[in-house]
């Protein structure tokens, strides 16, 4: 397994409406594995394949004290209630807000081998789910929040990408 770089927004593909997968082979399963892996090296709690690069519809996520999981052509089936919680992007590090999401939601989605599988989710996974679902949608967290908050946060990570990005002793994909 190899650590992918991470892309930045506003960079390709990660404001494209990403692929369905269709070919279960040994590509997906090492793009899996990197991509948990990537997601472990930098702290996240979930990570899309746009992120790294790929407009596939696949994400990876794993809450704290549990086993990764990743979802391949997952869809959203039903969703209800709602919350703000603070969020983050691997795709926009530094940038923090509080984001309105649905509580509980029921999703189908295929197994890294195409076996289809359903699943409930509340809370904490509930909005992980939403956010990489979003990514494969080509939507980052920004785009959920009302328009002052959204472009205070756009201005913020302008900023923030322009340090990042001229300082070349960054390592972009640690961050
Ligand atoms: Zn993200």
């Amino acid at each position: 397994m190899a650590l992918r770089k991470i892309v930045y927004y506003p960079d390709d593909p990660l404001t494209q409406l990403a692929r369905p997968v269709e070919n279960f082979g040994e590509r997906l399963q090492r793009l899996i594995g990197d991509m948990i892996e990537t997601m472990r090296a930098n702290e996240g709690v979930g990570l899309a394949a746009p992120q790294v690069g790929l407009a596939k519809r696949v994400f990876v996520l794993q809450e704290p004290d549990a086993e990764p999981i990743a979802f391949v052509n997952p869809e959203i089936i039903t969703m209800d209630g709602q919350a703000e919680g603070e969020e983050g992007c691997l795709s926009m590090p530094g940038i923090y807000a509080k984001v309105p999401r649905a509580t509980r939601l029921l999703l189908r989605a295929q197994e890294p081998t195409g076996e289809k599988f359903e699943m409930e989710a509340e809370d904490f996974l509930a909005r992980i789910i939403q956010h990489e679902t979003d990514h494969l949608n080509g939507i980052l967290f920004p785009e959920r929040l009302d328009l002052l908050t959204r472009q205070d946060k756009l201005e913020e990570w302008a900023r923030r990408r322009a340090e990042l990005l001229s300082d070349p002793s960054g390592d972009h994909a640690a961050q």
